[in-house]
């Protein structure tokens, strides 16, 4: 399948809906220096149009473990969950900060199911996120202000 064409315009639509945060793992480009993918949330069927209303953007790591997916299993009940959907969910109703910063932790079954499937707790990417801690750039205040 190759990859659809996205104007500048909709990347910049993109950019005025999702910021500059990961829509999963909330990293954000600018202290990573990697710019955010655009994925399309309900995997591409071929010959369906790209929508705004279906797109996000997302680190590749995130899009890379969430694939064609749309759901997992929640690890704490074995059900089958819908993946979280940052278009039309709230990430702060789904997700929280541990105390110190480093772990996403899930609030809901598919904050659980999508933690898991994308797998948001990445060492690589928690050694990261302490790195940021100590100096002051995460969890940002709108963050801790929701959790
Ligand atoms: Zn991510």
């Amino acid at each position: 399948m190759s990859r659809p064409y996205i104007s500048t315009e909709l990347q910049e639509q993109l950019l005025a809906d999702a910021g500059h945060l990961c829509g999963y793992c909330h990293s954000d480009e600018r202290l990573s220096g990697i710019s955010l993918s655009i994925e399309h949330i309900i995997p591409r069927i071929a010959n369906d149009p790209t929508e705004r209303e279906n797109l996000w953007r997302s680190c590749r790591p995130c899009n890379e473990q969430k694939g064609g997916r749309i759901a997992a299993a929640d690890p704490e009940t074995g059900e089958l969950m819908p993946l979280y959907n940052p278009r039309t969910q709230q990430w702060h109703e789904h997700f929280a900060w541990n105390i110190d910063g480093s772990l996403i932790e899930g609030r809901t079954s598919t904050g659980r199911a999508t933690i898991a499937a994308l797998q948001l707790n990445r060492p690589m990417l928690v050694a990261t996120r302490r790195r940021w801690v100590r100096v002051g750039w995460h969890p940002l205040e709108e963050d801790l202000e929701r959790s």
